[in-house]
């Protein structure tokens, strides 16, 4: 295989949404894969839909995930620049290229011609198309002499340059997912490649022109974009570049977590899951939720989007992205859509919690305890982490998981508190109190066999015996291990706490 080189080639139009992400790590993994380049181009032609701070959000989205980008945007390389409004005196010649070889021309229909065009074909029910049935109709250069054309464009008209869509031809596309395409030309229109204008060419011009000079090898994108492939190929054909031409793999669709249609942008705020992996504030203010404030990790976002398409053709679901840069392949990527579940989401960021080794949690625990104004040290906070992390899916759980350790209860749950807190128990709690006085070694495992040599001794009832202690200490039923809880609280902490409760509990 020649060198590969892929890219990223998103527009600043806003948020980059998950599907994006994932194009973004498809790439980046089958450049890792082959030992090849993966390049960062912003595709911003389209002045109309640009939107601020988008490219620094794609930017920072790619980061976050540990999408390294070898060229591009922001990191520069030889094929510099890499943001399209600035490459835009390259794009012209090209697009005057195919007008001197007849496969494209000057247009110079009005946006008011087209529109009216556009409306009375609606009132006759169909849709109005610039294309090979209606374009020896229109004001364009194919009805109009050289001398003429010239006059036009000298005079200041506005002009655009359409491509000359070939008539009823049968376009076999080969795409590395969905093999062999057909088109027929007949069904296509004559899409705008360049505008006087702005002095812009549109995406289909400038995308070509730029996988061309920038040597890219595969072109790895969404489905969206293969209703644009006929055009696509027929470009590289009228340029002579047939025989450079990259190779395509359109990646299926995610879907909607019930499986039915698209996945949209929308679809987050309606259904309570962020769709973007970072927090989005628009222009105007309004605010998009992202897997990072959400208290994702990367890894285990990446992984989640790794199978969302792909499959490694084994069982195996946990990835991290350096085995995923040795396994992934397009030919395991399937044609249908993914359906994406928040539920698994939730479960990926789960499996990374517990994989996580427990120092790393409580680094980003202990600014959370700070805030709270909590002091203590690494140690103790890491041996809080090691208790509660097998029930928490986020770090932003860890609070409400493990308050108890640094708040004394002022209620006591009532439920727990009828079931328990009665008869002869809270007796037995103040007999237990004088046996944990008496005691030295608080470390969990010795306490634990020590007052269950009690229990057993006196002949009580171990679960509720050990239920009101918890009440006491916890304020509720819930939490990990009573010794090991006992052990971090200390002596004098638990039995203040004991005292507590039975002032409390007893009224
Ligand atoms: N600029 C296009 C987009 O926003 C790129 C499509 C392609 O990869 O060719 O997705």
């Amino acid at each position: 295989m020649e060198k590969v080189r892929v890219r990223f080639a998103p527009s600043p139009t806003g948020p980059l949404h998950i599907g994006g992400v994932r194009t973004a790590l498809y790439n980046y993994l089958f450049a890792r894969r082959n030992g090849g380049e993966f390049i960062l181009r912003i595709e911003d032609t389209d002045s109309q839909r640009y939107v601020e701070g988008a490219e620094k959000y794609i930017t920072d989205s790619l980061a976050w995930a540990g999408i390294t980008v070898d060229e591009g945007v922001g990191v520069g390389g030889p094929y510099a620049p890499y943001r399209q409004s600035e490459r835009k005196e390259i794009y012209l010649e090209y697009a005057l290229r195919l007008v001197d070889s007849a496969n494209a021309y000057y247009a110079f229909d009005t946006p008011e011609s087209l529109e009216e065009m556009r409306i009375r074909a609606e009132s006759r029910g169909e849709t109005f198309a610039y294309n090979y049935a209606v374009r020896n109709s229109l004001d364009n250069s194919l009805n109009l002499t050289e001398e003429e054309v010239k006059e036009r464009i000298s005079r200041g008209d506005q002009w655009v340059i359409r491509f000359k869509m070939p008539e009823n031809e049968e376009v076999v596309m080969n795409d590395l997912i969905r093999e062999e395409v057909r088109v027929n030309t007949s069904t296509l229109d004559d899409k705008v490649l360049y505008k006087s204008a702005d002095s812009l060419p549109t995406y289909h011009l400038a995308n070509i022109v730029d996988d061309r000079l920038m040597e890219i090898s595969h072109v790895i994108r969404g489905e969206e974009w293969l209703p644009s492939l006929p055009l696509h190929v027929l470009l590289y054909r009228a340029l002579g570049w047939s025989d450079s031409m990259p190779q395509f793999a359109h990646l299926p669709l995610l879907l909607k977590p019930t499986g039915q249609g698209k996945l949209s942008k929308r679809d987050g705020d309606k259904m309570g899951f962020p769709v973007f992996p970072l927090k989005w504030v628009s222009p105007s203010g309004e605010v998009s939720r992202g897997y990072r404030e959400d208290g994702y990790f990367p890894e285990a976002f990446i992984n989640m989007l790794a199978l969302l398409g792909w499959n490694p053709g084994t069982e195996q679901e946990i990835f991290s992205m350096e085995e995923l840069e040795r396994l992934f392949s397009l030919d395991r990527v399937g044609k249908s859509g993914a359906r994406f579940s928040p539920d698994k989401a939730k479960w990926f960021n789960a499996q990374y919690m517990h994989l996580k080794p427990d120092s790393e949690l409580t680094a980003l625990f202990m600014p959370v305890l700070k805030e709270k104004g909590i002091t203590i040290t690494e140690e103790k906070a890491q041996k809080i982490v090691s208790l509660i992390k097998p029930r928490a899916t986020f770090v932003n759980e860890f609070w409400e998981l493990s308050s108890f350790f640094f708040v004394a209860p002022d209620r006591y749950d009532e439920k727990t508190a009828s079931k328990f807190w009665k008869g002869e128990n809270p007796a037995r709690i103040r007999e237990l109190y004088g046996v944990l006085e008496s005691t030295e070694d608080f470390s969990a495992g010795p306490l634990h066999d020590k007052v269950a040599a009690w229990i057993t001794e006196n002949d009580y009832p171990m679960g509720q015996v050990m239920n009101c202690l918890r009440l006491a200490l916890v304020g509720a039923a819930k939490g990990p291990d009573l010794f090991e809880i006992v052990s971090i609280l200390s002596k004098e902490e638990t039995l203040s706490r004991m005292a507590k409760a039975l002032e409390i509990l007893d009224k």
